[in-house]
This record gives C-alpha cells, structure tokens and sequence, in this order.
C-alpha cells in the first residue's frame, strides 16, 4: 500500500468566496461584479409575490430586512423564479435579503430570503 497525498489548489473569488480550479474563473467571477444594493437593515418591505401559508391560503409578506448576506453568485437555478426580472446586463452577484414577518394567516413568525428584484418598499405604517 502507498499513501499518496494529493494537494488541490483553489482560485477563491473575493466577493463571492467560491472556490474555482482556475484563476481565469475566479477572475471572470469578480470581475461581473455586485448587484447595487437596494435596502438596508431595518427597512420596511413587502414582496411582490404572494406566498401561500401552511392553511392553503395566500398571503402578501410584509416586514423589515433583519440581514442581508452575499453578496452570493448569480445561479439560475436558485433564481429561476425572477430570472425575468433580473437587469439586463445582469452582474454577477446579488444580495440576499432576510425578510423577518409573522404571517397574517396563522400568525406565525417566519424569516425568508429575498432578492431585491422581488421587493418594494412598504411606506404604509406598521
Ligand atoms: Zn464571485
Ligand atoms: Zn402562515
């Protein structure tokens, strides 16, 4: 038997912190640069989207932006929902906003991670 030791470097991008095999992807990584960011902690929003509560009914998510984290790279996958909505050119890397509300149905408190692009600001007072 050999013991054989394989060492694996990583190209990480700076913004995102995704490990690439190669310095070009992480280059192209950082370079397709950040989502301008559209709120800030504590600001009242509401989603565009309705969501559907446990009971089967629908509801509009209200509440403020207790966090945002990322910037996280852009994945069709995760953002298939809003891929329309995106801006075009679209960069790279977007923020995550945490949304914290208690469902108006069953009264629940729920947190939930938004892009901006799925939210508008909530003038209407709480
Ligand atoms: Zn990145
Ligand atoms: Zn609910």
């Amino acid at each position: 038997m050999r013991r054989i030791d394989k060492r694996i470097t990583y190209y990480q991008c700076s913004l995102c912190k995704t490990p690439y095999p190669s310095p070009r992807a992480a280059a192209r990584c950082e370079a397709s640069g950040i989502e301008k960011r559209a709120f800030k902690i504590n600001d009242r929003v509401r989603a565009k989207e309705k969501r559907t509560c446990s009971f089967n009914k629908n509801y509009i998510c209200r509440g403020a932006i207790t966090a945002i984290k990322g910037p996280a790279p852009f994945d069709a996958d995760v953002m298939k929902w809003i891929l329309n909505a995106l801006p075009n050119p679209c960069p790279g890397h977007f923020w995550e906003y945490i949304i914290a509300y208690t469902c108006p149905i069953c009264k629940m408190e729920e947190e939930k991670l938004y892009y901006a692009v799925e939210l508008e600001r909530d003038n209407r007072r709480k």
